[in-house]
């Protein structure tokens, strides 16, 4: 989406920012390290467990350092609550979140 006729707030000093909000979260990336959870200020996000057929049972031999919880995942469950500050895609280390800017209402 152009910049034109997007949501635009101001810094504390004056300068124009246009917010970048969470449109959607890849939940086959995700580990389910839960670091936007934490980062996120508003209640945007929740953690949900993996069907038991997603689950991967051969775990124990998997090397990979950063699979911090394989068996759940971040949803977007409250999108509409979002401010776009981008600050879930600074700490996401699977790079799961795609963020746009949005319209004004008419
Ligand atoms: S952009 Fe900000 S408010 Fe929106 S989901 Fe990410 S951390 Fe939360
Ligand atoms: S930071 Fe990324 S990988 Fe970690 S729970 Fe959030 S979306 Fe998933």
């Amino acid at each position: 989406m152009g910049a034109e006729n997007a949501i635009t707030g101001l810094t504390r000093g004056g300068t124009p920012w246009v917010p970048q909000f969470a449109v959607a979260l890849d939940e086959a990336k995700c580990i389910g390290c839960g670091r936007c959870y934490k980062v996120c200020p508003r209640d945007v996000l929740t953690i949900v467990q993996r069907a038991i057929d997603d689950i991967d049972l051969d775990d124990e031999d998997d090397d990979d350092e950063d699979d911090d919880s394989d068996n759940s995942f971040m949803t977007l469950s409250n999108p509409m609550d979002c401010i776009g500050c981008e600050a879930c895609s600074r700490v996401c280390p699977k790079a799961c979140f795609t963020h746009d800017t949005a319209a004004l209402a008419a």
